[in-house]
Formats: structure tokens, C-alpha cells, sequence
């Protein structure tokens, strides 16, 4: 089954807001097995709906779209619809119904706006929203379905969950699109590419590999589509063994940070962070994960030496002698931070994040990462890269590392 994603509105096109709709509906069929073919925004104008709904009954099985359902807006994607599918628009008994019972706790606040949200074009069938009062429609021509849908997120995401989705599995029973997850940490795409080049080779039709690198990980996607469908597992076996020896993951979801902070999570280990050049980042990336308390006992963002040697106890000769980016000020924070706080772990970063304090010795993108543990504290120089961003990402990301690798080898 193939898609089609269509967002109505100006805020989109002004740069407004950011258009979340088109992912989560293309996630949510992705994990359906159907695949979408293109995803487009356009302004809340006519020509420009209809010419948008032209394309997609060319490509698609089925089109999602969103946004213009709204009282406050003329109604636009109500008419619109009304006029492609040749109907009118007449008031639906039953979402009027259905308004009625919404406001029947607040007497009088129906409005005429309101109302006027129980007039629908003829041919649809509406989808009940109970999250606002703009009623999903649902279209069928010939084999092909159009479905318009609140352009407010969480009204999206309610509708189709409880109407659309299960309409949609209902209805179309050939899907055909599945794909596997793995991460592999911390090994350069290229090398991955080497190692994995027989494998790719011998791949049959209707199955593919895509790399998606990140910061400190690439996530491999093996996709099958059609017939092919019934060969990924076996592919996917013969994928792990290609991997063997690398350090990966499987990922049902496919986001690797998560992984990672759950792999740490279920170590069982508590934990502490004392972060410079990261400042916070690490912390940030942990306590995002629910669930963090359990195993986070807090962390210090010693940004300047002062902090580093009144909060951490890093020793003043050290930071006079080796600098604040050097290996000795990396292990005594994180044994600081572990002392502070009596975690079992301390994790601690230090270096030059950029764009400036970059030395010919230490240029910008060096960082020391250093962990501290029950059996002692190992340490790691990193040279990352000219990039701010990318240099608090990745070290964030090979601070983990390390500090993961550290339990293991401890157990
Ligand atoms: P309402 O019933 O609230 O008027 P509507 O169907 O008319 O909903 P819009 O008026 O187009 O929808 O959008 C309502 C709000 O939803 C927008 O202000 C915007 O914040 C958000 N929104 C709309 N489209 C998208 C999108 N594609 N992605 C994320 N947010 C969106
Ligand atoms: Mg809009």
C-alpha cells in the first residue's frame, strides 16, 4: 500500500511551525507496513489543495491530510473536499450529535462556529474526534482512501489511533513494507560498509541496506519490500553474522540515543556525571529517558577551574601543569563526582568544544572523557571535529560508551 502525506497551512510555509503531523503519520504507517511515497505542504489556498490531491490519486492507495479543518478558518479543507468529491455540504445528524454531548457539561457554549463544525461534505464518513471538535472525514474512490484529519497534533495523533488505523488495517491487507533496526556504535560508516559489502552483494531483490550515521553511531536499516517481506528474517540473521565482532544493537524503533541510555539504564549501576565541555549534556541525555532516578544520582557541570577544584576536588597543581583539558583533571573529576555524590560510576568530560580556545596541542575538538569506577579509572582522548554541536554530541555520546563498556568489563 502506498501513501501519500498531505499538510494544509501558511504557518508551514512561513516557517512558523515545524511540520510534525508529516512525521508522525508516516511513522505510524511506516510501523503499518505501508509505504509513503511523498509528503507535501501546502497553503491553506484551493488551487493549491486540489493540485496536491491531483498528485497524490495518482501514486497512492492512500492519502493522509491534515490542517484547514478548524471554525475559525473559512473551512477551507471542507469545501475543498466537498467540491473534488462532487457533494455538498450538508449538516451530519450524527456529529451534531456528537457536539451536542460534547458541550452538554458547559449549557450555552455552543457557538455557531461550533455548530458549523457538524456540517460535512455529503460522501464522508466522519471519524469521531473526542479531543476537539473538528470531526475527522473519511472518503473512499473506487479502491482509494482520503482521509482529512484536525491539523492540531494530539487531535492528529488521537484520530488515528482510534479510528484511522484500525480502518486502515481493515481495509488494506496486502502491506508490504518491513524493516529491521540495528546500531553499531562507535565504528565509522566506511568500515561498516567494508565489512558488510559480501553481504550486500548477495542481497536478493526487494531487499535493502541503509546506513544512517549519527553522532558516535550509525543505525543500519534492512528494508524488504513486497514479495521480499517473507526473506528479511533470514537476511537479518545473515546481516548479524556479517556484523560479528562489531559492537552492535538491535533497535526496535530505531533511535539509538535511547538505546544507549537504556542499555545503561538496565546495568543497574547508579550513576553521576561531572561535565565541562558538554556542560549538562550527558545529565540531559540520561534524565530524558523515564525512569532515570532509579539509577541518576545527579551530576556537576564544572565549567570553570574553581568549580572543578572546589565542587570536584581536582587538585590546583594538576590544572596549573596539565591544563583543564588533560587526562589527570578528567579522572579526578569523575572520581570527584563519584565521591560527591556516592554513585558507583562518576563519568566526567573535559575539552575544547570550539569555535575558539583551540591550541596546536589541543585543538578544538579534543576532549577527555574519563570514568571512575569500584576497580579503578580508565580514560579516553577524543578528537572530534571543528563543530560545537557536534563535538558536545558525540563526546556526550563517547562518554556513555565508555562508561558502559567500563561496567561490563567490571561485572
Ligand atoms: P482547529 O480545529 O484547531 O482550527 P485545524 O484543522 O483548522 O484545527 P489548523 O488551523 O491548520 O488546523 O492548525 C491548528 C494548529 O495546529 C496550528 O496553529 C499549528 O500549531 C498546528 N498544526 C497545524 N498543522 C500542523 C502540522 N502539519 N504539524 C504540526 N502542527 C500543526
Ligand atoms: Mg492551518
Amino acid at each position: 500500500m502506498k501513501a501519500v502525506i498531505i499538510t494544509i497551512g501558511d504557518e508551514i510555509l512561513l516557517g512558523q511551525i515545524l511540520d510534525t503531523n508529516s512525521r508522525f503519520l508516516a511513522r505510524e504507517l511506516t510501523k503499518l507496513g505501508a509505504e509513503t511515497v511523498e509528503m507535501r505542504s501546502v497553503a491553506d489556498e484551493r488551487n493549491a489543495v486540489v493540485r496536491a490531491l491531483n498528485d497524490a490519486f495518482l501514486r497512492a492507495d492512500v492519502i493522509l491530510m491534515t490542517g484547514g479543518l478548524g471554525p475559525t478558518k473559512d473551512d477551507l479543507t471542507k469545501k475543498v473536499l466537498a467540491e473534488y468529491f462532487d457533494c455538498k455540504l450538508v449538516q451530519n445528524e450524527e456529529v451534531y450529535h456528537w457536539l451536542e454531548e460534547m458541550f452538554a457539561d458547559i449549557p450555552g457554549r455552543m457557538n455557531k462556529y461550533n455548530v458549523s463544525q457538524a456540517l460535512l461534505p455529503e460522501k464522508c464518513t466522519p471519524l469521531r474526534n473526542l479531543k476537539g471538535t473538528a470531526s475527522g472525514m473519511w472518503f473512499e474512490r473506487k479502491k482509494k482512501v482520503l482521509v482529512a484529519l484536525p491539523g492540531v497534533p494530539f487531535e492528529t495523533e488521537y484520530l488515528m489511533h482510534a479510528e484511522v488505523l484500525p480502518r486502515l488495517k481493515a481495509k488494506f491487507t496486502d502491506l508490504f513494507l518491513r524493516f529491521k533496526m540495528i546500531t553499531v556504535f562507535d565504528v565509522p560508516e566506511s568500515e561498516i560498509a567494508l565489512k558488510l559489502a559480501s553481504f550486500e552483494e548477495q542481497l536478493p531483490e526487494g531487499l535493502g541496506l541503509a546506513y544512517l550515521p549519527s553522532e558516535g553511531y550509525v543505525r543500519l536499516r534492512l528494508t524488504a519490500k513486497g514479495k521480499a517481506v517473507e526473506k528479511l528474517e533470514e537476511q537479518y540473521e545473515k546481516l548479524l553474522t556479517a556484523l560479528e565482532g562489531l559492537p552492535y544493537q538491535p533497535s526496535s524503533e530505531g533511535e539509538s540515543r535511547e538505546d544507549l541510555i537504556r542499555r545503561l539504564k538496565n546495568t543497574g549501576v547508579t550513576v553521576a556525571s561531572a561535565e565541562s565541555c558538554t556542560g549538562g549534556n550527558i545529565a540531559h541525555m540520561i534524565t530524558l529517558m523515564p525512569g532515570a532516578s532509579a539509577y541518576f544520582l545527579g551530576g556537576v557541570v564544572a565549567y570553570s577551574n574553581d568549580v572543578k577544584k572546589n565542587v570536584l576536588g581536582v587538585n590546583p597543581q594538576d590544572l596549573e601543569a596539565h591544563g583543564a583539558v588533560s587526562e589527570p583533571v578528567a579522572c579526578q573529576m569523575a572520581q570527584g563526582v563519584r565521591k560527591l555524590t556516592g554513585a558507583q560510576y562518576g563519568v566526567a568530560t573535559t575539552g575544547v568544544a570550539g569555535p575558539d580556545g583551540g591550541t596546536k596541542e589541543k585543538p578544538v575538538g579534543t576532549i577527555w572523557v574519563a570514568v571512575a569506577g569500584p576497580k579503578g579509572t580508565v580514560t579516553e582522548k577524543l578528537l572530534i571535529s571543528h563543530t560545537r554541536e557536534r563535538n558536545i554530541g558525540r563526546g556526550s555520546v563517547h562518554a556513555i560508551q565508555l562508561l558502559l563498556a567500563q561496567i561490563e568489563k567490571d561485572k
